[in-house]
């Protein structure tokens, strides 16, 4: 594994195709358009991601049988042409001291219905309806929630090299000493090796050791991991943009009886939700398929979490593969599959693994042995 990164850069192209694939699920959707704020949406859109996310409105808007278009503060205006797809729209910009919602009017149908970004602020959206009282917005999430979902073969390249940098760290990590060390030294390995496998940003490294390891959102604290602990480590960030995230249960010397049965019933979980993956079922049967076999095995109200959510310029994002998400599945969605048993006070097992829908199933981002590691 080299540190090497050679994914070719997005071009203007390439974002102006999601515009116009934006501005198609806007149309089925029975909406005006889409208004992308400053966030996840506008780095899918453009690779635009201003330094500072002020007061200032940033908003790009974009419509059917219309152009894509911009406003954007004028002090800001040479940071967003640098990104490649600011390119692909036509700009505009306001000043300190005018009205950014008389600047931003013209470019929005004043009777028009928006889906606009979860990260918009509040303060914007009522200063748009003020401005344009026939105008009505909607949550992008709750109307159009996978509007970043379906992956294009050139996320997929980033998102499976991010899979294989997350893989490389969890090979070394396993050659470190964790008896005797705090969590917290163990996750600060993991961030150095994210970092050296190309990770430009680290977003979690979670090192949950014994009785820690039943609390599935603990990070990684000041205990000292002890001989016997199982250790659940779960780790990712971005590298080139896109997300890692994958999880790995090891265990200090060798695991009693008990440990490695919940552990087996944990991978026979995280395996029969990968194998329920093909288009056209519902997200909920993954997580299904996951439950089952460990609510089979007795231990159904020890996993207390949905099984997966997707991942893409964010290591969280829809389509979530949980209980009442019956949003069919569909070739080039990307998420995690990440079934659990979390037994309070003792200790904690999960397994995740980033999986790409394709035509005839799944196919794994993250291929390290699913067997319990032993680690000293
Ligand atoms: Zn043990
Ligand atoms: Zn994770
Ligand atoms: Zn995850």
């Amino acid at each position: 594994m080299t540190t090497a990164t050679a994914v070719a850069p997005f071009t203007k192209e390439d974002f102006a195709k999601r515009m116009e694939r934006a501005a198609r699920q806007a149309e089925d959707a029975g909406l005006t358009g889409v208004l992308i704020t400053p966030g996840p949406d506008l780095v899918y859109q453009t690779e635009y991601q201003p330094t500072a996310i002020t007061e200032r409105l940033t908003m790009l808007v974009i419509q059917p049988g219309r152009d894509p278009a911009m406003i954007v503060p004028i002090l800001e205006r040479p940071d967003a042409v640098a990104a490649t797809g600011v390119a692909a729209v036509r700009l505009s910009d306001w000043t300190d001291g005018t009205d950014p919602y008389e600047a931003a009017a013209p470019l929005l149908d004043p009777n028009g219905t928006y889906a606009i970004s979860d990260s918009a602020w509040a303060m914007h959206v009522l200063g748009l309806q003020q401005q344009l009282p026939g105008t009505s917005y909607v949550s992008m999430t709750q109307r159009l929630p996978m509007f970043r979902a379906i992956k294009g073969e050139d996320e997929l390249e980033r998102l499976t090299a991010a899979g294989a940098a997350a893989d490389a760290a969890l090979e070394d990590i396993v050659h470190v000493r964790f008896a005797g060390r705090k969590e917290t030294e163990v996750a600060a390995d993991l961030a150095g090796l994210l970092r050296k496998y190309g990770h430009s940003q680290v977003d979690f490294t979670v090192v949950g050791s014994g009785p820690n390891g039943a609390n599935p959102h603990h990070e990684a604290g000041d205990r000292t991991i002890e001989q016997g602990d199982m250790v659940v480590l779960d780790f990712g960030g971005l590298k080139d943009g896109y997300g890692s995230d994958t999880t790995r249960t090891v265990h200090v010397g060798e695991p009693t009886e008990e440990e490695a049965r919940v552990f087996e019933i944990v991978r026979q979980a995280q395996q029969a939700g990968f194998e329920a993956v093909r288009p056209g079922i519902a997200c909920q049967e993954v997580d299904r398929a996951a439950r089952k076999v460990i609510g089979d095995a007795g231990y159904g109200e020890c996993f207390i979490h949905r099984v997966g959510h997707g991942i893409g310029v964010t290591t969280h994002e829809p389509p979530y593969m949980v209980e009442g998400e019956e949003h069919p599945i569909e070739p080039g969605m990307c998420f995690s599959i990440e079934p659990g048993i979390y037994l309070p006070d003792r200790f904690g097992v999960r397994i995740e693994d980033i999986v790409v829908a394709t035509e005839d199933g799944g196919r794994r981002l993250n291929n390290t042995s699913h067997e319990m590691r032993i680690v000293a």
